[in-house]
């Protein structure tokens, strides 16, 4: 896929009334909705122009290396790249190589761990695994003071997780059950496995027999655990393939509470997503992820495919792939993309603090003059002008200050033409009145009934912003 695809039909389809009612009716809400513009992405034609620009500008970058470790990943055309999002309405959008597979490596951490606490709770789960970010790298030789793996989302606590997934299973019935719930996750295509990837992971495996050893020796799988038939299961669950296309969907089912907005299939409970999302916020990106947490501020889980699942909590999910990893193992561009989405959008979980509420005052910080995805288009401008309007009236300077930093233009009308001007004008707020005048606004706008700033300040007998205003008007 060259470009951009937002998978609406290419062609217009005319449908009879009939044809209309059978097939809205299982999808009424979600049409409605759509009608009414509010989807949870309402302007995603704007979102799908960003990412557009942003896949243009990162595809520029070039630093990193494709993991080399087996022959199969070191093979791979390095330059590959997709961003592909849906959100959690199901609304899509994929631009670059977005139909082309590759293996979900150590992605799959995330649903193997969600299987176990479906199938055993938090707490049996968590005798044998730790919830600590390791601070080490995904394949490093460590443990924690209890002799477990540290958390799920690194190479031994993933060996973990296929030590306990359906024990009583067959091998391919074990593996079976993983594909399938990727299926499910992924809106319902089938998922692919590399069985050269499996075969070579296999083979070169000294860390991960290593690991497996070590926890036997320390006594951290439940009893009766066959570490080889373990081992081979996570082999193999690195190896599931999906294109970038399914993983934003698996990512929105995250994203939606463990249900693919896609099919309404509900995979795995809330609960489970929300000890699986925390545990990617803290540990999704091996020894990186204190500084993700910070600059990001969102779930994400990597893989050394090049693979990076980012998901926006009720919102949306987000896929990247691109070969190329940083020193850690992760997709160069993948995070260059994660941080560009979170300059333009507020996005991060704590931009909720610096873009809006009191306190936010002058110089907003990191959330000044951020988008919020959740808006309707024009909703956010119109909300700041009413914002700036009433604060005017208020003489709330430090509220307009944080509006200015916000983007919103000082001069602004409302529906009436009314200005901050007039408004702080009307009720004699000097300040305020002073702070507009010296950012520049223009000092005689002219309301619906004809009427200025100084008109305001006359009628209501301010005499001493009634001179400001005239002397504003005569420069
Ligand atoms: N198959 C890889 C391994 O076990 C997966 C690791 C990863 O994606 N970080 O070493």
């Amino acid at each position: 896929m060259g470009s951009g695809s937002a998978q609406l039909p290419a062609q217009p389809l005319l449908l009879t009334a009939e044809e209309f009612s059978a097939v809205t009716q299982f999808n009424r809400g979600l049409i409605e909705r759509a009608a009414r513009g509010e989807l949870a992405v309402p302007d995603f034609p704007a979102l799908v122009d960003d990412l557009q620009r942003i896949h243009q500008e990162v595809r520029a970058d070039r630093r990193g290396a494709v993991a080399a470790y087996i022959p199969q990943l070191a093979r791979v055309d390095a330059d590959q790249f997709a961003i592909s999002v849906c959100t959690v309405d199901g609304q899509r959008f994929s631009i670059g190589d977005a139909d082309v597979n590759f293996c979900l490596q150590s992605v799959s951490k995330t649903v193997s761990y969600c299987l176990t606490l479906e199938e055993h709770g938090p707490d049996t789960v968590h005798r044998h695994v730790g919830r600590e970010p390791s601070g080490q790298g995904f394949n490093e030789l460590t443990f924690n003071k209890a002799g477990l793996p540290h958390n799920p989302m690194i190479n031994a606590g993933a060996i973990m997780s296929c030590a306990l997934i359906r024990r009583g299973l067959d091998a391919a019935d074990r593996f079976d059950y993983v594909a399938e719930t990727w299926k499910r996750l992924a809106g319902g295509r089938s998922v692919g496995f590399n069985n050269s990837v499996y075969l070579s992971e296999r083979s070169t495996a000294d860390r991960n027999f290593a690991l497996g050893y070590s926890m036997r020796e320390r006594g951290a799988f439940p009893p009766g655990t066959d570490l080889l038939a373990t081992l081979e299961f996570y082999f193999q669950c690195c190896s599931i393939e999906v294109d970038a296309q399914q993983l934003a969907v698996a990512a929105a089912s995250l994203a939606n509470a463990g249900v693919c907005p896609l099919t309404e299939d509900p995979v795995f409970s809330a609960r489970t997503v929300r000890h699986c999302l925390s545990l990617m916020s803290s540990c999704g990106l091996y020894d990186f992820s204190g500084e993700f947490a910070f600059t990001i501020g969102l779930p994400a889980k990597s893989g050394v495919s090049g693979a990076l699942m980012l998901v926006v909590p009720q919102l949306m999910g987000i896929a990247i792939w691109s070969p190329r990893l940083d020193a850690q193992g992760n997709s160069v561009r993948g995070i260059e993309v994660c941080r560009r989405l979170v300059d333009c959008y507020n996005i991060h979980t704590y931009d909720l603090l610096t873009g809006l509420g009191p306190g936010a005052g002058a110089g907003a910080g990191a959330g000044a003059g951020k988008r919020d995805p959740r808006l309707k288009r024009q909703q956010s401008a119109i909300e700041g002008i009413v914002g700036l309007c009433f604060a005017a009236s208020q003489g709330d300077l430090n509220e307009i200050r944080r509006l200015a930093a916000c983007n919103v233009p000082l001069g602004a009308t409302d529906y009436d033409g009314r200005t901050a001007l007039h408004l702080a004008a009307a009720e004699g707020h000097r300040e305020t009145v002073e702070f507009l005048l010296s950012a520049g606004v223009d000092p005689k706008p002219v309301d619906r009934w004809g009427g200025t700033p100084l008109d305001d300040a006359n009628r209501a007998g301010h005499r001493h912003l009634a001179r400001l205003l005239a002397d504003a008007a005569r420069l």
